[in-house]
Formats: C-alpha cells, structure tokens, sequence
C-alpha cells in the first residue's frame, strides 16, 4: 500500500473503531427517500462534519425531495478536479432502525443504508482528511444527493448533478461496493411506464354484452408488451404491477399496469417509446381505448468514457495489493448516468463492499472501508500524473 498514505491515516489518527463511529452516526440519522425532512436531517449532520474538514458546502432545497449537497475542496482549474458523488437517501421507511439496529458482527455491519450508502457516503470525510495531511490543494467536488432512490421523481437534482459535473476530470461515485470486488463501468438506463385501458362497466350478469372489459384489453397489451423482450438484445421489459375492476361481477371499465423497462444505449429510447405507442393505438375489444404515461426515467450510464480510467484503477489496485479488479456492466441504475451525462469519465460502486441491498439482511464489509480509502485516496493522488482520462 502507498506508505504516505498509511502515514496519513496514523497521523489523523484514523482506525477501525473511527470510521464505524461516524458511520454509525450516518446509519442512525434514518433518511427514507420518500421523507425529505429526514433526508434534510442528514444532510446537516453530512454538511456540518464536511465544514469541519475545511469544505465549503452549498445545499439545494426542494419542497417533496431531500436536498442536494454540493461540497469544494482545494482549487485550481476543474480540468484538474476530481469528483466524488453519492446519495444520502434510503429506501428504508422511518423506524426501520428499530428492527435492524446498527451492528457489528465479524466483520459484517448492519443497519439500514449501512452499504447503499452510508458506508461510502463516510469515505467521503476520511478521504478529504487524508487528502488535507498530505497536503493535496487539487479541486474536489462533492456532489450528494438526497432523493436517488426514488429516481429524481420530484425535483431536477438529475440536470443539477451533470451540470455539476460538468469539466471535471474524473469521478467516483461511491455507491454499494460489490463484493466480488468489481468496479461498475456501465449500467442499464431506466424507464418506468404505465399503461391504461379504459372500457365501459355493466352488469357481468344482467347485461354483459354491452360492456367494454378494461381488464380483457389490458390482457392483450401485457402479452405485447412482454414479446418486447424478444426484440432488442439487452433490452428488457418487465409488466411489474397491476391494478383493474372492482368487484366480480361488474364488468371493469378501468386497468393499470406499470411496466420496468431497461435500456443499455440512449439512442434506444425513442425505439423503445415507439413500440409502446404502436401497442396502444391497436385495440383488440371493441370500444376500448388506452394510453400510456412515461413516470421516470433513469439515462444508461454508458461505458464510452470510462476505459481509461477503468484500467487506471485496476492498475492502482494491483499496486496497492487490494487484488483484482474486473469491470462490470449492472442493470440497475445509479446517479452516475448524470455524470457521464456531462462526458465526464466516471467509476462506481467506489464504496464499501457488501451485499443485499434494498432488504434487511444488507451488510457491508467492515475491513473494506480501508481497502476503499486507500483505493481512492491512491487514484486521486496518481490521478495528478494523468493529463487526461478520456
Ligand atoms: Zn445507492
């Protein structure tokens, strides 16, 4: 491991039990993606602890979302800065705590959001401490945001976060570290879609002939919809929630389905909104009629950018004995797409390694905490000597 950097950590005093105190600290204050107060409350406790470091912050507030954190460190050109993101939302709803308590067992720490990510959200302050006692002045951004989970639904934290991004050299997104140790270079973008039917509700006994059956139209749409899968190599289609009628014997005058859709180019998109609107402008029952409403969207974040930098790391792994590193492409999505929105090279799943998210037995990998801050710290410090990783 690069000595300067071990030097570091023992010089700020930075071991084990620190770096799970703060952690436990991030895991305590709950942020459930759909309570932007909650999130708020993070984000201050985030805000204060990266002030401390010497870090000026800017927060963006929005009125059905958690905030936006914006953090700079040293200075000079952007062409020279780094960029370090993250969200500081959960999925976990309020009180989740209480049945999953912050733990540590073995090597396995517990909680809600304890790895996506709380975990790396930590990183955060250690590499800027480590950074400061070797004395790096480069610029570093930080960019986290506080309503990832739910896909930007209510706010523009998504344009906010490529415009950001935007001239920087390089970034880490420290989202859940896989723990096969694979750094993530692509992901598939998302597109959340809801399809209605509309019909006409009768008697089902008395007068059936005279109604329009929402729910026999919406049957035909699912088949269609889901023959999608056939079409498109690494496109996939997935009809995940359903909703029609109201009692048996009344003739539904009203379906609704939400449909998963991932996408690994951005060019697809509009293929992909097509189709759907050809499957809505047939109808096979009589008299029905449909629609379809496109909620959010999630970009693919595509891996043209990210070569470069992809093989920088694995280099600095193998350099610093923190093993192999292979790439990998993910289906689902992460605030990265933004970042390479903006052309910028971008790394993620940076962040402490573990497994399960999204669901009570997530746990993260205590020892890997220090495996990521070496990792890191080591790539922006190497990072001086490459002039451009695109
Ligand atoms: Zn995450």
């Amino acid at each position: 491991m690069n000595p300067s950097i071990i030097d570091a950590l023992s010089k700020c005093q930075i071991g084990l039990e620190t770096i799970l105190g703060s952690w436990q600290n991030l895991v305590e204050i709950e942020s459930y993606t759909h309570h932007p107060k909650a999130v708020a409350k993070l984000c201050g406790f985030v805000e204060n602890k990266l002030n401390d470091l010497g870090v000026t912050t800017q927060v963006h507030h929005f009125e059905n979302a958690g905030p936006l954190l914006i953090g700079h460190y040293g200075s000079g050109p952007i062409s020279d800065g780094i960029i370090l993101a993250g969200h500081m939302d959960t999925v976990f709803e309020d009180d989740f705590i209480k049945s999953n308590p912050f733990r540590v067992e073995d090597d396995q720490v517990y909680g809600p959001g304890v790895l996506d990510m709380k975990g790396g959200l930590n990183l955060i302050f250690y590499i800027i401490q480590i950074l400061k006692a070797l004395n790096y002045t480069k610029p570093i951004k930080i960019i986290l945001s506080g309503d990832e989970e739910n896909g930007h639904l209510h706010s523009d934290q998504n344009l906010l976060i490529e415009q950001e991004s935007r001239g920087y050299k390089l970034a880490f997104n420290l989202e859940t570290g896989l723990i096969d140790n694979k750094i993530t270079i692509a992901r598939k973008g998302r597109l959340a879609c809801r399809v209605a039917t509309k019909g006409l509700a009768v008697h089902a006994g008395a007068n059936l002939e005279d109604g329009i059956n929402a729910i026999h139209e919406m049957a035909y749409k699912i088949l269609k919809i889901q023959d999608l899968n056939q079409k498109y190599d690494n496109v996939t289609f997935s009809v995940g929630k359903i909703k029609g009628g109201t009692v048996p014997n009344a003739v539904p005058d009203y379906a609704e389905i939400d449909v998963d859709i991932r996408y690994e180019k951005d060019h697809l998109k509009q293929h992909i909104v097509n189709d759907l609107n050809d499957i809505i402008s047939v109808n096979h029952v009589s008299g029905a009629t449909s629609e379809v409403f496109f909620d959010n969207e999630f970009p693919p974040f595509e891996d043209r950018y990210n070569q470069k930098a992809f093989e920088f790391i694995r280099n600095i792994s193998a350099k610093n004995g923190l093993g192999e590193i292979a790439p990998v492409k993910l289906g689902g999505s992460s605030d990265a797409s933004f970042i390479s929105r903006a052309g910028i090279p971008c790394l993620c799943s940076m962040g402490v390694k573990g497994q399960w998210n999204h669901s009570n037995r997530e746990y993260a990998l205590a020892s890997s905490a220090a495996e990521r801050l070496v990792l890191i710290v080591d790539s922006i410090l190497e990072a001086e000597k490459v002039e451009s990783f695109l």
